[in-house]
Parts: structure tokens; sequence; C-alpha cells
């Protein structure tokens, strides 16, 4: 079965009829007016796509129940005296705004465009909807170039002294039809069709190969849709929005999908089909204002909308037409909203007892709270506005403007320009030019136009509809009131909060919700801020519900601080390296030129008193909370000059004849220890063996500074962790001489609490033999950063720059592995690790502080994998917190 009429289906069938597909039919059983219409399913697009051709049974399925639509309208597909028009649109699992193709006024010929000019008593709605058929038909289903049909109609319209398409007449429509049949004759080589099956059948192929069109795949690429969804196709009988002024059509959501205030929202535009709504070709009135012209298909669309806001649970939203004062639903769904009405929102429909805490904290996720998280315009800041437009996603975009797609995306990625893509209205054909942006601004269209609605998808800051703007696309720039000239090239700052346009850079300060995770924001200040308000008590409900500790990545002290205040709950990795940078270098290179046994000792003594007071005071920031500390990892040379620039200086100065023995002495040990592959070298735990001493002054320094903090009346809670192990007996060996000096301070200062000494696993081996190493480990912290690195064998210091933007075009991963766990092959070894490792210690303690103990996914991937904690940069931590608990309900 290829079809399901709209009776047949629900809303939990978005597999095989598509998002559209199953909330018409949710729709029509809940018995709101919705147009008969039926869905051919995914399964028929994946059949066409896979073989070239649709399924065998699909054609008799549609004549079937075609008839039935037929019926139920009392009329034939294309009748000449009375015609039945469809629409054939299309309808994927995952709403792709705009990127693929619809075909309306289906069944429309020579011979029945006048039955529904006599049916209708309206010559020029019959006209008009024949050209949309004819253009939409020659664009879509033969792939003729849009601008031929788009400058036909611009000729009428100056011919005709006509401003809008709506004051072109029924004559004028005549002859633009004629103008398009031959557009279509001539560049596709055949007429226009006057079979209206033929019609049908051909748009019906046409939406199942505008799955594969490049701005549809590009979008998936972006939003992460899988390729192989394919889409389906509803077949719908056509109810006319342009049948005159009692006829409109309109978008509409239940709240405000931009900040999420309460009530209802839209658009309206009266004689109108829904195209032109959603491509913002025309300026549209607030929704309320059919209140005034229609007060009970108002009243009606209020009905229906708090009906499916009850149904649905959530915000939805909805396209409608009403023809001759009668309302039709074509669409709903569960609408696209900002960041911020995401949280608002779960928040207010907890109030409202429409949804449980849980699920409130399901529908937000990581992604947005660090969106929420990003800088905004300094209000006190000096600043020149120039335009208003609306408010169509959030925050605060500066760069150089710029006015098409290819600019944008060239000056972005070759050179690393921030722009701002400034368009009249945005099209799929500008997807590109909007990935690169760093906000997007428009001069026309609503807060439901495509520049909207895919702005908000992607997170991207985006003022629409500034219609003050006059955009000469021609010549680059634009003017605002006063005169005011803006050329390509020039900074401009853009407010997707409040829909202001700047001239020039302004200055951005924290968000209130970073304020508020830093405890800057008084109570008051925050309980009155509905977002906060939201942030907060949501944090609090995933604090509540998650199993897995936060700890942060933090090496200094204000780090530690800082992401104490965030609400880490200790530190999960310390990384000492930047302990022996700056001034200190000069003591490693005195450990490293050292010659004998004293030298050695006296260059670690050095050091030792400097990294003690280093851990003293990270102690102090994490009392009372487990801090774990990674003895060196890099490789020595890292903390050395550069060979190629000590060479010049060497060879400089012998020129000159002032050759200097202690350069020469250093560069003969930077050769020394000079590595082809560094990352694979002498580093981690192999530093700590071969060194003398080296690990021996860390380790010491870490228990005295905890024997300092116990005596000044802290409580400080370290952890000694062993970087890049492989193999068990590294770990026995660097283990016991840890132990040992910390029994050497034990002795000396009294200090007795315990100092677990653990390892990071890091390299595959260490996961494949976890179960050894974990008898000699009390904890394991899984190293995902050089984990991937050698499972894959990328290095991680090269591949972003590199092939990494083909792989991910040619779709070998669908995000880097390096931010995003690659679950089936590193998280397979972290799985083996913690599995193997806890089976030979039962209380192994098991955490990860590799980047992506702060990314979403990877955070529920170590929820179902058991680990005890994530832990993260301080920044993310408050995203861990949020996916931890989401994790776990
Ligand atoms: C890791 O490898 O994941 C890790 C946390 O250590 P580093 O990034 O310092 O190598
Ligand atoms: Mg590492």
């Amino acid at each position: 079965m290829f079809i399901y009429d709209f009776a047949q289906g629900n809303k939990d069938m978005r597999d095989l009829l598509g998002g559209k597909g199953a909330n018409l039919a949710e729709m029509t059983n809940l018995g709101l007016p919705v147009p008969p219409g039926f869905t051919i399913t995914t399964e028929a697009c994946r059949t066409y796509l896979e073989t070239g051709r649709e399924p065998a049974e699909l054609h008799d399925e549609v004549t079937a129940h075609l008839t039935g639509v037929e019926k139920a309208r009392g009329k034939t597909l294309g009748d000449p005296g009375d015609p039945l028009l469809v629409s054939v649109r299309s309808g994927a699992k995952f709403s792709m705004p705009g990127m693929m193709d619809t075909v309306l006024n289906i069944g429309l010929t020579d011979q029945s465009v006048r039955g529904l000019a006599e049916q209708a008593g309206d010559e020029r709605f019959a006209w008009d909807s024949y050209r949309r058929l004819l253009q939409m038909f020659g664009r879509t289903v033969l792939g003729i170039d849009g601008a031929h049909f788009d400058e036909a109609l611009e000729d009428v319209k100056r011919d005709r002294g006509a401003e809008h398409d709506v004051d072109l007449d029924a004559d004028a429509l005549r002859g633009l039809v004629r103008t398009y049949k031959s557009i279509v004759s001539e560049e596709s080589g055949r007429d226009f069709p006057q079979d209206p099956r033929e019609q049908l059948d051909a748009a019906v192929r046409a939406v199942f190969d505008s799955w594969n069109a490049p701005r549809a795949e590009t979008y998936r690429r972006q939003e992460r849709i899988p390729a192989d969804l394919g889409t389906a196709v509803n077949v719908v009988a056509m109810v006319f929005g342009n049948l005159g002024p009692d006829s409109g059509t309109g978008v509409a959501f239940t709240r405000d999908p931009a900040s999420g205030a309460r009530g209802i929202y839209g658009d309206y535009l009266a004689n109108a089909q829904g195209e032109d709504v959603v491509a913002g070709i025309r300026n549209t009135v607030p929704l309320a204002d059919l209140g005034q012209h229609n007060k009970e298909a108002y009243a009606q669309l209020l009905d229906i909308m708090a009906t499916l806001e009850g149904h649905y649970r959530d915000l939805c939203d909805i396209e409608f037409t009403i023809e001759r004062g009668r309302l039709w639903m074509l669409q709903t769904r569960v609408g696209k909203r900002t960041a911020a009405a995401a949280f608002r929102i779960a928040v207010q429909l907890v109030d409202e007892g429409l949804v449980e805490e849980d699920e409130a904290l399901a529908r937000v996720d990581g992604h947005q709270l660090a969106q929420l998280m990003f800088p905004r315009f300094d209000e006190r800041a000096q600043r020149t506005p120039i335009a208003k437009g609306m408010n169509a996603s959030p925050g605060a975009a500066v760069g150089r403007a710029v006015f098409d797609t290819g600019t944008a995306v060239d000056w972005a990625q070759n050179a690393h320009e921030q722009v701002i893509l400034v368009r009249r209205e945005t099209t799929p054909d500008d997807l590109d030019g909007m990935i690169a942006a760093r906000g997007i601004l428009t001069s026309r269209g609503g807060k439901t136009s495509h520049a909207a609605v895919v702005a908000r998808g992607m997170g991207k800051t985006c003022v629409c509809g500034a219609e003050e703007l006059d955009i000469d696309l021609g010549h680059g720039l634009f003017t605002a009131p006063g005169g005011v000239e803006v050329r390509e090239g020039d900074v401009i700052s853009i407010d997707g909060s409040s829909g202001e346009v700047f001239l020039g850079e302004v200055p951005v300060v924290d968000s209130p919700v970073v304020r508020y995770f830093e405890g800057e924001l008084d109570p008051d200040a925050a309980a009155a801020d509905e977002l906060v308000g939201a942030v907060h008590r949501l944090m609090t409900v995933a604090d509540d519900r998650r199993r897995m500790g936060v700890r942060a990545n933090a090496d200094m002290p204000e780090d530690a601080a800082r992401a104490r205040s965030m609400g880490a709950a200790g530190i999960g990795l310390c990384r000492t390296e930047h302990m022996f940078l700056g001034d200190r270098r000069r003591y490693v290179e005195r450990l490293i030129l050292a010659e004998g046994e004293r030298e050695r000792e006296e260059a670690l003594e050095a050091l030792l008193p400097l990294q003690r007071d280093d851990f003293v005071q990270i102690l102090a920031a994490m009392d009372g909370l487990p801090v774990t500390v990674r003895l060196l990892d890099p490789p020595l040379h890292e903390f050395l000059p550069d060979l190629t620039e000590l060479s010049v200086r060497v060879a400089l100065a012998r020129e000159r004849g002032k050759e200097d023995s202690g350069d020469l002495r250093l560069l003969q040990a930077v050769r020394r220890l000079h590595e082809q592959n560094p990352m694979l070298g002498l580093r981690g735990v192999r530093l700590a063996l071969v060194v003398p001493g080296l690990a021996t002054m860390q380790v010491r320094a870490i228990a005295e500074a905890a024997a300092i903090r116990a005596d000044a009346g802290g409580d400080p809670r370290v952890e000694v962790m062993i970087p890049l192990v492989g193999a068990v007996q590294e770990l026995e060996l660097s283990r016991e001489d840890a132990e040992r000096t910390i029994a050497e301070v034990r002795q000396r200062t009294g200090f007795s609490a315990p100092i677990p000494i653990g390892t990071m696993v890091e390299l595959p081996r260490a996961a494949l033999t976890a179960g050894d190493i974990a008898q000699v480990a009390e904890f394991f912290s899984f190293g995902t950063n050089d984990l991937t690195q050698t499972t894959w064998g990328f290095s991680r210091d090269d591949v972003e720059g590199s092939f990494f933007s083909a792989y991910l075009e040619k779709g070998v991963f669908g995000a880097s592995p390096f931010e995003s766990i690659d679950v089936d092959g590193v998280g397979r070894l972290v799985r083996i690790a913690s599995e193997e490792g806890r089976a030979s210690r039962r209380d192994l303690k098991l955490g990860v502080c590799g980047e992506h103990g702060g990314d979403p996914e990877s955070v529920h991937f170590f929820h179902d994998v058991g680990l005890d904690y994530v832990s993260c940069s301080a920044f993310r931590v408050p995203v861990a917190r949020l996916e931890a608990g989401r994790a776990a309900v």
C-alpha cells in the first residue's frame, strides 16, 4: 500500500507519511476542516529514487484515491465544466522549509480554465490560477528557469501600469497565460500537457526528484537529516485564498516562536495563495486584522488553534486558507522556535498543566542553552540605529554587508570575514550564503518568510521585513532613512531580538543567562526575566534527575572558580602543562639541558614551589570537591624554541662570528628531542618513566599542596592522573613512584586524606586491556580527544582544515568525530573499557574529560555507558548538566 487517505493516517506516522501528511491526517481525524486528499508514502519515493520508476501499483492506487477525493468534492479532476483542482505538495519526515517542490492548481487546462471561471463567477481568478500552474509546473516539473516567468510577469505589469500582481485584470492574465505557454514550449521543447492526469503524475514525480535537488541536499547536511528518507507527496483538493477580498491565506503560531511570549501570533494576506506568504513577496498584515474582516472565521481559527495546542501539547504552527469566508486548514506541525522560546514555552506548558516537568526538560536541549549563553549587544554603548525590521531570529550579529550568496560564501570562507547577508527576501537558493553569514537582513517578508524560518532553524540571527531599507542589489548597496548609504563591505550590526539595524560595530556583552549561571544576577532580577526564570526551573529539574556528575576541565584558579559557579562538582582534568610555560620555560630548559644529577635536581627544585602554589590555589577554589590533576602530557620539545627559528638564529650568529654556546647546546637538545610524530612520541606516562624526577616532582607538589590546604583548615580532595597509558606495566611503574612520594609527604606532614591514583584511557590498547589496567587504577578518565585521534588515525591538530570538510560533505560522518563521539568505533572502545574495567574493579570510578564531555549528543552516550561523570570546559558545564538530566528522563 503506497497511499493513505487523510482519514487513514495519524500524527505518529511521520516516517511513512512525512510530517505534513501525518498531521493532515491527524487534523482530519480531529474533525477539523481539512480539504480531502491523500498521501503517497515515503516508501514509494524511495522505490522511485532507487529504481528510477514508481512502484507498479502506484498508478492504480492514485486512481482509486483520486476517485475518493472527486466524490468528496463532487467534481472530477480537470472537468471542463467544473474542474476539481489539486495541489501536489512535498512533505518529508523532517520539515525542510521551501527546499522541495509544490505544484498548485493541477487540473487546469485550456478547457477547464473556462469552467473554473464560470463556476467561480470570476474570470480573473481562473486565469490567475492557470498562469500560476504554468509557472510552477514549468519551473518545478519541466526545470525551466523561473526568471523567464518572472520577467514576463514584470513586463505585463509594466505595460499595464500595475504595481502588484493583484492589479492585473482577467484580460492581462489571459495574455500572460499565452506568453507562459509559449515559454513552456520554447524552453522545454514540448507543449504544456492538457491531460490533467498527466499533469498530476508528472508533478508527483517532480516532487520525488526534488528530494535530491542540491539545495535540499545542502539543507539536510546542515540540519543533519539522513539523506535516504525520501519525501512523501500530498495530493490535496485545492481551496482558494485568491477568490477576492473575502478570501485569503495565512500562517499562524499558537505562541510567539521568536520570544516564546504567550498569545496567538501570525501573518495574513488577503486575496492570495499560500506561496505568496511563505515567499515573503508581498508584505502581510498581522493576523489580528483578520478579526476585523471576518469575525467568524477568525473566531473559528482561534478555536482550532486552542484545540491543536491542547492536542499536541506544544506550540503549533499552521497554514490556513479562507475561501469566500470559509476556513480551511492546510497544515499544522509542532512549530520551530528559537532557543529562548523553547525554554519559555516548555515552562509555560508545565504551568498550564499540559506537560510534566520531565517532558518539559526533554523539549529543550544543550545546543539551545549554548545559544542563550552567547553575548548580546551592549545597550549602553553608543549606537547608530538606521532601521528597524522584525525580530525574526535572536542574537547579536556584526559583519560586513554582502548582497549575494556567492560573495557571502567567498568572503566568509576565503577571507575569514564575518558577513551579514542582505537581501530583499531570501529563497532556497540563498541557503549557502545564509550558512556562511553571521546574520541575515531582509527588507521584505514577515516572521514566517523563508529567511525567518530558515534562520531560526539554524539558530542564526535574522532581522527581516526592514521595509525602510531600499536595497539595490545591482549596485551592492542599500539606503536607509535619512540617506544613510551602506555599501558592500561596510560593517553593520543587527539585533535579532529587537529587529534593530545599526551602522558599524556595536560592542557585545554577556547574556543574562550567563550572568545568572555566574551568580551575578540577583534573585529578583532573575525572577523578573521570564527566560532566566525558565532556564533556572529546567536546570533545577535536570540537576534533580541526572545520575552523572559534571566536572570542569580547568587549570587556572580563576577558571576553577568560574566552573564552580557554573555548577561544576569538581575538576575532572587539570592539565599541568601551562605550569611549564611563560617564565618557567627557563627551568624546563635547564631540566632538559642538565648535565648530571645535580643540575637536573636544581631545575626540578626550582619548579616545585611554583607548581605547589598553583595546586594550592586550585584546591582552594574547589575546596571540598574532587580535583583530578594530570601529570605532564606533552612532549618536552614543546617547551623549547622552534627548531627552524633556533637553527636560523644559530646560523646567523655563526656568520657574524658571534656564536653563542648556550644557543648551540639548546639547538643540540632540540634536535635530540625532535620527533616526526610528536603526538605518538615521548609524551604522557613515557615522559614520567624516562625523564628522571619529573613526575616525582609533580606528585610531590600535589601532595604538599593538599597538606598545606588541610593545615589551613581546607578540605582538599586531590586525585593524581597518569596520561597516555597503553600498558598496565607503565601504570604500575609510575604508580609505585607516585605512592612512594605520597608516603614520604604524608610522613613529613601528617597529611592523611586519600589521594586516589588513576589513569587516562586514551589509547585503544588501554581500552582493550582495561581489565588489567583497572587492577592498578582507582579511576579511569576517558581522554576521547586522543582516543579519537589514535582510533581513527586522524591528527587532531590538522584534520579540521584539511580533509574534514570533504568527509562531511561526502557523508563519511555527519559530524566531526572530535566534536561528537563516534559511537560505533571510539564509543565501542569506551564501552569495552568501562565494562572490563568495572568487572576487574567493582568500585572503579569512570569519567570522561575529552571535548566530548560537553557535547550534547555525546553526554547521552556517556550516560548510557554508565560513566560517573563528564568533565568539560567551564562554559559547557551548564550544557552538560542539562543534557545529563535529559539523558536520565
Ligand atoms: C584527551 O586526550 O581527550 C584529553 C582530555 O587530553 P588532552 O586533550 O590534553 O590530550
Ligand atoms: Mg590526551
